[in-house]
């Protein structure tokens, strides 16, 4: 069964990341912590679903963006945005699934 987390749960508030003025922070997997997050063509492209202004997507009824995301932990988990009537909701989803992701070598 999938599970969701907050999305301040995948936010590494601890160390500087260097861009932007220090202003961005780098993600960190929901599970271990580990801040070693692959995102891109090795994982998977982002996605948009269709909500048909129906609920199709997620649980909202407007239309859902996931992004996929992997670890080097061997975690895979996604950021979740929902849009409803005029909000945008972002939330950490882990998928309902098992196997792990091991990044290959350059
Ligand atoms: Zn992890």
């Amino acid at each position: 069964m999938e599970k969701f987390y907050p999305i301040s749960a995948v936010i590494d508030e601890e160390g500087e990341c260097g861009w932007y003025d220090d202003t961005a922070r780098n993600l960190k997997c929901p599970l271990c912590g580990e801040d070693f997050q692959h995102i891109g063509k090795e994982v998977g492209a982002p996605r948009l679903i269709d909500g048909r202004n129906a609920g199709a997507a997620w649980d909202g009824r407007g239309d859902f963006v996931v992004v996929p995301i992997a670890g080097e932990c061997g975690h895979q988990w996604e950021i979740g945005f929902g849009f409803h009537k005029g909000n945008t909701a972002i939330f950490v989803r882990l998928p309902d699934r098992s196997e792990s992701w091991t990044p290959s070598e350059p």
